[in-house]
């Protein structure tokens, strides 16, 4: 088990002024900011960093979301992180998400859900390498 996991603000929630709400959720659910960048994708950079998701039908609708606004990228350290923060955020579904979790407080749908967190250690690595080059790493 890694302690280190890779997250991001969605643009929903950075357009509706839920940042400072939602960063304070990490650090009270005992996650220490290691890495953070305010940023904005391309569609093209969406498209690439939900690659896996390439033959989903929701595929089309998310590179569209998750270009469409500034989101905070993000790396995350607490013992157990990926796994801890999954719990943290809550399902993907935010009608399906447990009381008290991010995306039941600030998600809206199933697609403009408010968080990412990554889903193994191997794919945090993969995330964290993504946005942030080594000097942003420390
Ligand atoms: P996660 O690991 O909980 O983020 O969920 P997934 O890896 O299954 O999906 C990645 C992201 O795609 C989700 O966080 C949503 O933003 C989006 N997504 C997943 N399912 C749907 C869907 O049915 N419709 C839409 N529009 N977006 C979806």
């Amino acid at each position: 088990m890694g302690n280190l996991t890779f997250t991001m603000i969605k643009p929903d929630a950075t357009a509706k002024g839920y940042t400072g709400a939602i960063l304070d959720c990490m650090i009270k659910g005992g996650f220490t900011i290691k890495a953070m960048k305010w940023t904005r994708l391309t569609q093209e950079q969406a498209g690439d960093f939900y690659a896996v998701h390439k033959q989903r039908p929701f595929y089309d609708e998310l590179v569209k979301f998750m270009s469409s606004g500034p989101i905070i990228a993000g790396i995350l350290e607490k013992e157990n992180a990926v796994a801890d923060f999954r719990n943290l955020i809550g399902a993907t579904d935010p009608a399906k998400a447990a009381e008290g979790t991010i995306r039941k407080q600030f998600a809206s749908s199933i697609g403009e859900n408010a968080v990412h967190g990554s889903d193994s250690d191997e794919n945090a690595v993969i995330e964290t390498d993504f946005f942030f080059s080594k000097l942003e790493r420390f």
